[in-house]
């Protein structure tokens, strides 16, 4: 196997070499410790060069489009000269079985261009792992200067939550009728989402689509503003036939802009960070016990007590994190 250094890893990086960047996100998101390390390493190299990308969450049930929308937009800007690169963050991968988003060829064309990069979802871990490797992965791509970074993911389990964690502006992707617009006011997808996209709108469904958006918009109405003095915009198009996605280009356009006016757009990626630091010291108390043989052999011990069902699992990590900090 090659054997590359960090340097040589963010040279490439920097210079746009896709293989490289490629190389770097499989180091990232490999779980042996020796990897993390180098890993650390290499992130902590490239933040000065992150921060300037937009990051885009895209979401919407399987078939809604997603894979066909992200072809097109990605297409429309790069033709407005921005790099694209697209990750994934996929429930089902994280539970063993096959893939929602990684198994069929996606998004062919746009795989193609130089000036774009796709990169499928890790496929294990727990979905908040997934997550925090899927946004350094985001990082590394902003080092590589891409502008726009899109992470799709499927609306299901809690995968929007962990996206909407990482991005600056989450797209809602929607089919016509199918009560889907219900079971995304239940699911709370209204709460999160900041643009609204009615998908496959053609001529012979257009009275429809709007009486969806009239649906939409009254819904949205009852629901308390995300951003000051933002309405959530409802797009109709067709990913397909390319109608609606400069509307969509703009509407996301805005928000950021409007979101550096309220200045709320460091703030949310501060409070964002501070998520991930909170996750990160859960990470590392864990690796830490498992690395020492001693605090491993209490770590084992307290768990069972509380998968004995005898004791309260919280009392046991009480215990267990007091014998850490006395070590
Ligand atoms: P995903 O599962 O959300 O990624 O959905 P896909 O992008 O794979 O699309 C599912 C199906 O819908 C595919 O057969 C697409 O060709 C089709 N599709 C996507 N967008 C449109 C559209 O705007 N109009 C029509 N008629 N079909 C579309």
């Amino acid at each position: 196997m090659e054997t590359l250094s960090i340097p040589d890893l963010i040279n490439g990086i920097r210079s746009g070499d896709k293989r490289l960047l490629g190389k770097a996100i499989t180091l990232i998101e490999s779980k042996k410790p020796e990897h993390r390390k180098e890993a650390e390493e290499l992130l902590k190299e490239i933040m000065p060069f992150t921060g300037s990308s937009v990051r885009i969450g895209i979401t919407g049930v399987p078939g809604a489009g997603k894979s066909t929308f992200i072809e097109s937009f990605g297409k429309l800007a790069l033709e407005k000269g921005k790099k694209v690169a697209v990750l994934a963050i996929d429930p089902s991968s994280s539970l063993n079985k096959g893939s929602i988003l990684g198994d069929k060829t996606r998004m062919e064309e746009l795989a193609k261009e130089q000036n774009a990069f796709i990169r499928p979802s890790p496929t294990s871990g727990f979905l908040g792992g997934i997550a925090n490797a899927t946004f350094e992965t985001l990082l590394v791509c902003e080092a590589a200067g891409y502008d726009f970074i899109l992470i799709e993911t499927v609306g299901v389990g809690q995968s929007e939550v962990l996206v909407a964690d990482i991005t600056d502006v989450f797209v809602f992707l929607k089919i016509i009728g199918g009560g889907d617009e219900l079971q995304g006011i239940k699911r709370g997808i209204m709460e999160m989402v900041d643009v609204i996209f009615i998908n496959k709108v053609e001529d012979e469904n257009q009275i429809k689509a709007k009486n969806t958006k009239v649906e939409l918009m009254r819904a949205l109405h009852f629901l308390p503003s995300k951003e000051k003095s933002w309405k959530v915009p409802v797009v109709l198009g067709s990913a397909l036939n390319k109608k609606g996605l400069a509307e969509v280009y703009e509407k996301i356009d805005e928000f950021i802009q409007l979101k550096i006016r309220n200045e709320t757009f460091e703030a949310v990626r501060k409070h964002q960070a501070e998520k991930r630091f909170e996750y990160w010291v859960q990470e590392y108390i864990l690796q830490v016990t498992k690395q020492e043989k001693s605090l491993e052999k209490y770590y084992k011990h307290h768990k069972k007590n509380a998968s004995d069902l005898k004791s309260n699992p919280s009392t046991e990590a009480k215990i267990f994190v007091e014998k850490l900090l006395k070590k």
